[in-house]
C-alpha cells in the first residue's frame, strides 16, 4: 500500500460527511461519521450514538461495521474517517480492535477532515500482532 498515492473515492468522502451530519453527541459535542466500502463495493455508513450512560456510547467506525453486518456485508477494502478536527482522528483502541476482526493487516485506514486533510494508516499500523479470529484455530 503506498500511502502517498490513495485517493478516497469521492462517494466514499460524500457517505462519511452524511453520516457525520447524524452524529448523536450531545456530550462530548465530538461528531463522527465513517464509511467503509466493501469488498462487494457497497458503501456502509455509522455515526457515533452517544448516551446519557456514557459507556454505552458506541463509535461512528463500530456503527458502521456493524450496520455492514446487518446487511449481510463482512468484508472490506477500506474505511474512512470524517471529523472537523484540526488533528486527523484516528479510530479508538476498542474500534481498532473491531477493524482487525474485519479487514485485511494490509487494508487502509483513512481519516480526513474540512479541510480535505487526510491521514492514512494500514490495519496492522494501528493494531499490530492484533488478536483475530486466526488466534482461535487451535482452540
Ligand atoms: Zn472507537
Amino acid at each position: 500500500m503506498n500511502k502517498q498515492t490513495i485517493k478516497i473515492p469521492a462517494e466514499l468522502k460524500i457517505a462519511a460527511k452524511q453520516a457525520y451530519l447524524n452524529a448523536y453527541a450531545p456530550y462530548s459535542k465530538f461528531h463522527v461519521g465513517a464509511a467503509a466500502l466493501t469488498t462487494s463495493g457497497t458503501i456502509v455508513q455509522g455515526c457515533n450514538v452517544e448516551n446519557a450512560s456514557y459507556g454505552l456510547t458506541v463509535c461512528a467506525e463500530r456503527n458502521c461495521i456493524s450496520h455492514a453486518v446487518i446487511k449481510g456485508e463482512q468484508s472490506f477494502q477500506m474505511i474512512v474517517i470524517y471529523t472537523e478536527q484540526e488533528r486527523m482522528t484516528p479510530p479508538c483502541g476498542a474500534c481498532r480492535q473491531v477493524i482487525a476482526e474485519f479487514f485485511e493487516q494490509s487494508a487502509p485506514v483513512i481519516a480526513f477532515n474540512h479541510k480535505d486533510q487526510q491521514q492514512v494508516w494500514s490495519v496492522a499500523e494501528l493494531l499490530p500482532d492484533a488478536f483475530t479470529p486466526k488466534d482461535l484455530l487451535d482452540i
